[in-house]
């Protein structure tokens, strides 16, 4: 296949709202056990807003609608991962080079400055138990199947299988980042929501590039 299409992506966006919905009570707990219980409601209506936001005012363009997402993200969610999707998101509207469709190495570029945004705004590194340890293996992958010749549909189920695994891994981590990083080694032994809902994230791209694909 071609190009990653405005569709496909306002697809990507719509699906992940749909997972963060289904899994907001999963999301919730797993942030009670080391945060203050609310990821799940902040995901839920950080993307609830991102999704009424493509209904009222449909993008022209990828670089468009990862502003508008990253925009609405910013302003709809008080924890610390409204500022932190927000952020990829908005990195990632540049990157795009105001392109109307992404070929997949543009597409992979863009998340990886997405993913550059984050730890520079939130210093978290690979190891700190969050939303960086499902979102740096998963980028890898990418980069890895796209560069063997595979295809974007192929590309993104690796990069969810690796995120899936970073998020996994995040178990037996204690955080040194954001409120887990509070309880000290007491936060190891838990799953880290953030890099829960990242691998949700991973999901839903590789689900809208599937379909698109007619995969
Ligand atoms: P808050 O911690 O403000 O209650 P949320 O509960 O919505 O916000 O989000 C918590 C998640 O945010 C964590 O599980 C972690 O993955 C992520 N997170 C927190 N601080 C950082 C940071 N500095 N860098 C990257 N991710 C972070
Ligand atoms: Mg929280």
């Amino acid at each position: 296949m071609g190009d990653v299409d405005l569709d496909t992506l306002q697809r990507w966006l719509r699906t992940f709202a749909a997972s963060v919905a289904e899994q907001r009570d999963a999301l919730t707990a797993l942030d009670a056990a080391i945060g203050d219980a609310d990821h799940g409601a902040n995901m839920h209506r950080g993307m609830t807003a991102v999704v009424e936001g493509l209904d009222a005012t449909p993008a022209s363009d990828p670089a468009a609608l990862f502003k508008q997402a990253g925009m609405t993200l910013v302003k709809s969610v008080g924890g610390a991962s409204g500022p932190l999707y927000g952020t990829l998101f908005l990195r990632m509207a540049p990157a795009t080079g105001g392109a109307a469709t992404l070929d997949p190495e543009t597409f992979a570029k863009a998340l990886r400055a997405g993913l550059e945004g984050v730890v520079a705004r939130g210093k978290a590194e690979p190891g700190d138990k969050t939303m960086v340890d499902a979102l740096t293996p998963a980028l890898d992958a990418l980069d890895a199947a796209l560069a063997s010749g595979r295809s974007p549909a192929e590309a993104l189920r690796a990069a969810s299988a690796a995120a899936d695994e970073g998020r996994d891994a995040t178990t037996p981590m204690v955080a040194r980042k954001g409120r887990a990083s509070y309880l000290g080694e007491r936060s190891a032994g838990h799953q880290d929501p953030g890099a829960t809902s990242a691998a949700l994230l991973v999901a839903a791209a590789a689900t809208a590039v599937a379909e698109q694909e007619g995969a």
